[in-house]
């Protein structure tokens, strides 16, 4: 076996690491990572979703070898990002969407990537070594290696969780051919007896298998209890019930009954990290990010063009949705408004948006909000002879309409 590196050397790529703007850095080793039997168990029950890819890559997510060859220490770099901005009770007023805050900044993929790129050249200046980056794009379970580099633990929430920035982090990776002393295991505190993400989580995504804590005061809400594998836990999340995953990844219809749990959601969700206690930071704005971010209108979200999709969001994480996942989620927000201003832009989107998937989501938010003119609109397009998704929706919606009384509704 190859010697260890120079600590001198370690420790100079680990302040290297954090004058790049990282908060920690730490060592681990690329041996095989001991969730296989969890994760295998939590794809087969399906709740990755559509995440096929989490499957397709499976062996290499458990083996880092895999990536590199002789790939000897992963080098785990957290990265902090501002707490979201507090929430805006009046979004429905102003028609006004909410977008998780780690994907408010320029895309983090390519910002880390970069820095990782440097720290990988300090490395080859110090000793030969063959390295691989990977920034949330490529398959590793960087949870894992955080709590084996030393980083923290993986909270309820089934974030990465490190004391003092709590879970407002992205981890980045690099595996190196170099062969480090790992630096110890997480051995600080954990969430103990605390469950307060799990009942703050609008659809009950977070289910956990381990016994309620004895003096847990929400333990009693939270029967639907499912995963957490004991210490160095990965997660219990049922991805087809997470916000995020559907209004990121989620390619196809939302399901019906999570649509109005989503809100102003139009990507992400930080509903869980903002409830939990180990973020201890208070919720501020940035200042330097653009309001079309912050506070990004519904109406024009539901009607971008490719064009402005791509000068709009083709640098940033929020690309990741797709124009058509988007103006989706923005129809399904306009729906859960309950302002009769979403009415007139929802018909237009029934009658001419060029996604059928949208197109649905619009008939489902005019039944949700009710009223003469939704029911007009939804019935024009029942007369139009529209695809199989749409007439089922407008059928729903029009019958939610009758039994909620059609001028009841704003
Ligand atoms: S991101 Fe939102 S929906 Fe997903 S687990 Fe957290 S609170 Fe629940
Ligand atoms: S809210 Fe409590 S249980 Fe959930 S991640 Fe934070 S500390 Fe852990």
């Amino acid at each position: 076996m190859k010697e260890f590196i120079n600590q001198r050397i370690k420790e100079s790529i680990r302040e290297r690491a954090l004058s790049l703007g990282f908060i920690a850095c730490g060592f681990a080793d690329a041996s095989a990572l001991r969730s296989g039997t969890f994760l295998r168990a939590w794809i087969e029950a399906g709740r990755h979703g559509g995440m096929d890819y989490l499957s397709a890559n499976l062996e290499r997510r458990l083996q880092p070898g895999l990536s590199l060859p002789e790939a000897a220490s992963i080098i785990v770099c957290m990265w902090p990002y501002p707490p979201p901005g507090p929430a805006d009770p009046r979004w429905a007023a102003k028609l006004e969407g909410r977008i998780a805050a780690y994907a408010l900044d320029e895309d983090y993929h390519s910002r880390l990537t970069h820095k990782l790129e440097s720290l990988a050249e300090d490395l080859h200046r110090s000793c030969t070594t063959a390295s691989r980056i990977q920034v949330d794009a490529g398959p590793l379970l960087e949870k894992e290696l955080a709590i084996r580099a030393g980083l923290g633990w993986i909270g309820r929430n089934t974030l990465a969780l490190m004391e003092g920035p709590g879970s407002y982090t992205l981890l980045a990776c690099l595996l190196t051919t170099a062969r480090f002393e790992p630096d110890p295991a997480y051995s600080g505190g954990d969430c103990g007896h605390c469950m307060a993400c799990m009942p703050a989580c609008p659809t009950g995504a977070l289910r956990s298998r381990d016994p309620a804590p004895a003096n847990s005061a929400t333990a009693a809400t939270h029967t639907a209890k499912a995963s957490l594998p004991a210490s160095g836990s990965i997660d219990s999340l049922d991805s087809r019930l997470c916000i995020s995953y559907l209004t990121i990844e989620h390619r196809g219809p939302i399901e019906r009954s999570l649509r109005a749990d989503v809100g102003n959601w139009i990507f992400g969700c930080d509903e869980c990290q903002e409830a939990c206690p180990s973020n201890v930071q208070e919720n501020v704005q940035d200042a330097a990010i653009s309001p079309a971010f912050l506070r990004p209108k519904l109406v024009e979200l539901l009607f971008l063009s490719h064009e402005e999709f791509r000068s709009r969001y083709g640098s940033t994480a929020v690309s990741r949705a797709k124009r058509r996942g988007l103006a989706r989620n923005a129809a399904v927000a306009l729906g859960n408004s309950a302002n009769p201003a979403a009415i007139d832009p929802l018909a237009d989107a029934l009658a001419t948006h060029d996604e059928l998937l949208v197109r649905v989501h619009a008939a489902w938010a005019l039944g949700r909000l009710g009223g003469h003119r939704a029911q007009s609109s939804l019935q024009r397009c029942l007369d139009s002879g529209p695809a199989p998704p749409l007439a089922e929706e407008a059928h729903l919606a029009l019958a939610a309409l009758r039994r909620a009384g059609i001028s009841s509704g704003v």
